[in-house]
């Protein structure tokens, strides 16, 4: 089961996708964790992504795509994988159908969580208060927004076209949510 979390920032992408890997007993990963992680840490990768990160800008392409690539290459994924936070582009979706395409391997499902702009705004800012992610300030998660719309939007399209995408209403309770994302993975 080779799975993709689709979804504006605030969808609920990384809490479902945590379930759901837990689940299925499959890998869950978030370049979004990893990145935050390396600058924590202060490594190359998170020197040259904070900056990014901080702006609600994409992190370029090639950072991302050989982060995937290493974790492909290192066979962290065989087991199956939910990918939350990527692709995020239409060059990282390629990239990532070549990369599996190379190991015999392919995506299930890509399971797009549609919420509305007023919802985000309202979970973002709360998830502010609690968690104090540096970019869920009010600014910024305008401008992730409009990003998500510029740029990862129209890789909806693509895996649409591949006929793997399934939408899932995501403006529900957690649980309720939970339901009908496990039966959109089926
Ligand atoms: P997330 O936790 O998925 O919302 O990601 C937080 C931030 O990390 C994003 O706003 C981007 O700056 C960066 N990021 C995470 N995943 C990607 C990706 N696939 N491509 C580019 N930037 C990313």
């Amino acid at each position: 089961m080779n799975l993709i979390m689709l979804g504006p920032p605030g969808s609920g992408k990384g809490t479902q996708a945590v379930r759901l890997a837990k689940e299925l007993n499959v890998t869950h990963l978030s370049t979004g964790d990893v990145l935050r992680e390396a600058v924590k840490q202060g490594t190359e990768l998170g020197k040259k992504a904070e900056g990014f990160m901080s702006r609600g800008e994409l992190v370029p392409d090639d950072l991302i795509i050989g982060l995937i690539e290493a974790k492909v290459e290192g066979k962290e994924l065989t087991k199956g994988f939910i990918l939350d936070g990527f692709p995020r582009t239409v060059p990282q979706a390629d990239s990532l159908d070549e990369m599996l395409t190379k190991h015999s391997m392919s995506i299930s499902k890509a399971i797009l969580l549609d919420v509305g702009d007023e919802t985000i705004i309202t979970r973002l800012k709360k998830r502010a208060e609690i968690e104090g992610r540096a970019d869920d300030t009010e600014d910024v998660i305008r401008r992730r927004l409009e990003v998500y719309r510029e740029q990862t939007q129209p890789i909806v399209q693509f895996y649409k076209s591949k006929s793997v995408l399934a939408k899932v209403q995501g403006e529900d309770t957690p649980d309720n949510v939970f339901t009908a994302v496990r039966n959109a993975a089926k």
